[in-house]
């Protein structure tokens, strides 16, 4: 069940319901209101605790994109997150957390020219499995 969230960004009162419709349309990935999502998402590794405004899961670079948008015409503060690991709560704010660690793991190699396009969450230890065995080990 959506809940309208009572945070307050930039001193007013955020407008959810337009934020949520906006995101909806426009994302492809997972938009997340409920309090349970917005509470699992308020910490990183510090100590720090910042309820977000909500949470999507973007699928695709796309909607990344979309959610930046998205977040710019109504005015709310974006916040991109990884693996949350960060260690003085950069990955925790009142803002729409972008958590971009479980669909954009995109990995492409060109051993010609020895590039790898690598997208944002990829674990660096991937690229040695599976199909990227003939990969040479980078530094990420
Ligand atoms: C036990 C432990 C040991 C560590 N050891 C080291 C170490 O030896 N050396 C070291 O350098 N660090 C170390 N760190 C810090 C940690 O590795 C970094 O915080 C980590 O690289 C952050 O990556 P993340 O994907 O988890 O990002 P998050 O924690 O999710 O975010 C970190 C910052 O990056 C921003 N960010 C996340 N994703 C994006 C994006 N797509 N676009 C733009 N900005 C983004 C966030 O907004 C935030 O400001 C350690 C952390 C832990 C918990």
């Amino acid at each position: 069940m959506t809940r309208a969230p009572r945070s307050v960004a930039r001193g007013r009162e955020v407008d959810a319901a337009s934020l949520e419709a906006a995101l909806r349309a426009a994302v492809s990935g997972e938009v997340r209101f409920d309090l349970g999502s917005r509470a699992a998402y308020s910490t990183d590794a510090s100590n720090y605790r910042q309820v977000p405004i909500c949470v999507v899961v973007p699928r695709s670079v796309d909607d990344v994109v979309a959610t930046v948008a998205a977040c710019r015409a109504h005015g709310y503060p974006v916040l991109s997150r990884g693996g949350g690991t960060s260690l003085a709560g950069q990955s925790c704010n009142v803002a729409v957390v972008m958590d971009c660690s479980k669909y954009l793991q995109h990995f492409e190699l060109f051993p010609n020219d020895k590039r790898a396009r690598v997208e944002r969450a990829l674990a660096d230890e991937r690229q040695d499995r599976g199909k990227h065995r003939r990969a040479r080990r980078l530094a990420l």
